[in-house]
């Protein structure tokens, strides 16, 4: 044996928010556990995350609000560790919290009290744990998983892969998760960048004239529908409402925006008849942002008073204005994508303790694997509970 050889009950890969969380329940229960990051410190996602105030959980999380090529695979461990649960923890830290829209809770200090909280629960299990350690191989061998890292060589008869996905990798992620996995014969689901801005091609130009510009619409890819705001920018679209159908979108499809919807069936015909003389640009201006209602009604072609134009082209305007085609030509990729959607392949792993079901001892949790919640706190709180049903399992 390597004279610099360290045992433990378990090896995790990546101090993120799913690896802390995993190892500070693992060592609470008893076990010897060794959390390795290549980055400097740990958890520096969490560290910016909600603008620095960490979204750590949402209230309303249930697993339809997480896309997977497995869609019941995300169930168990989010009903077995929920939003309560960790809400619990932040309270017994002493944690002051907020609500801020639609079950999204966030820090009413900053997202570094979350880091020094999932500390601190490291340091009850007597987690130890290596920051700047870069891991150059891991091999499998006699029921054991070796890792040579940056600080030596460590055994242990479980590794659990808790490395992310690749989106921000100024931030040090890395696509390393998809490689493990394929090294041990896991299959990796296609990943692509999700809660990302997206870019319009060059004949939307009048829209990017409008960087700047946001207004809350219906935002729809397939037969995901968002309710939120939506933000012109230099490239293409972003805001919250376009984050959310991103992770939906495919390359080549269109989304759709409804501009109007607070608006009920008939409400031009009806400004017709109450303001015939009004444009349709003085009309949309009630219900949006001035620029933004000169855009539309340039690229509508409803000029003049609307007393002018025909029941029938006010209801095709109206049409248009509540199912506004986009068709993006790509996204702002992983350098700007929130998460990636896609990852290890939940087919073979078991929903219960994240274990891959033909590998012993090897286990997969958070970003890494085939799990992307909705904006708003759900992918944390997918790292909480996945961290955690791994952990009890170990
Ligand atoms: C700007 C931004 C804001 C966000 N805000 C929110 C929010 O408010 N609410 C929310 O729910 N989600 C938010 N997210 C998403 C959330 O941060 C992630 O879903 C979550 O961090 C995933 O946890 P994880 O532990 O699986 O991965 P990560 O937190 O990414 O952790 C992975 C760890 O593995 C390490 N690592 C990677 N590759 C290697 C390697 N080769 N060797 C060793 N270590 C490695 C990394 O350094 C990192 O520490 C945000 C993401 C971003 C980018």
């Amino acid at each position: 044996m390597p004279a610099d050889l360290q045992s433990y009950d378990a090896v995790i890969l990546g101090a993120g928010a799913a690896g802390l969380m995993c190892a500070a329940i693992a060592g609470q229960r008893g076990k010897r556990v060794l959390l390795l990051d290549h980055a400097p410190e740990v958890g520096r996602k969490i560290v910016i995350s909600g603008g620095g105030r960490c979204n750590f959980t949402n209230l309303h999380t249930a697993p339809d609000r997480y896309l997977s090529e497995n869609p019941h695979f995300a169930r168990s461990a989010l009903s077995r560790y929920t939003a309560q649960d960790f809400l619990a923890l932040v309270e017994r830290h002493g944690i002051a919290w907020h609500e801020k829209t639609l079950g999204q809770l966030f820090c009413d200090g900053s997202a570094k009290q979350i880091v020094a909280m999932l500390l601190d629960e490291c340091a009850r299990g007597s987690v130890t744990v290596m920051c700047d350690s870069a891991i150059s191989q891991v091999d499998h061998a006699d029921g054991l998983y070796r890792v040579t890292h940056g600080g030596g060589l460590a055994q242990a008869p479980a590794l659990v892969i808790a490395t992310g996905g690749p989106s921000i990798p100024k931030m040090g992620a890395t696509g390393f998760a998809y490689d493990l996995a394929r090294q041990f014969g896991l299959k990796v689901v296609q990943p692509r960048p999700a809660l990302v801005p997206l870019k319009l091609p060059a004949e939307e130009a009048l829209f990017r004239e409008l960087s700047g510009v946001s207004a809350g619409v219906v935002a729809t890819s397939g037969k995901a529908a968002f309710r939120e705001a939506a933000l012109f920018t230099h490239r293409g679209l972003s805001g919250p409402a376009i984050l959310q159908v991103s992770s939906y979108w495919r390359h080549g499809e269109a989304i759709a925006i409804d501009f109007v919807p607070d608006c009920a069936d008939g409400w031009l015909r009806e400004a017709k008849r109450e303001r015939p003389r009004a444009s349709l640009r003085r009309v949309l201006e009630d219900a949006l942002p001035a620029r933004l209602a000169e855009a539309l009604s340039q690229r509508i072609g409803v000029a003049g008073e609307l007393g002018g134009h025909s029941d029938k082209a006010l209801s095709a305007a109206e049409a248009k204005l509540s199912r506004w085609p986009f068709v993006p030509d790509g996204s702002e990729g992983y350098a700007k994508a929130e998460v990636t959607a896609g990852g290890i392949d939940t087919r073979g792993l078991s929903s219960k303790t994240m274990a891959a079901t033909k590998v012993p001892g090897l286990y997969a949790i958070g970003e890494a694997v085939d799990v992307t919640g909705w904006l708003g706190g759900y992918n944390f709180q997918w790292a909480w509970a996945s961290g955690v049903a791994a952990a009890q399992a170990l």
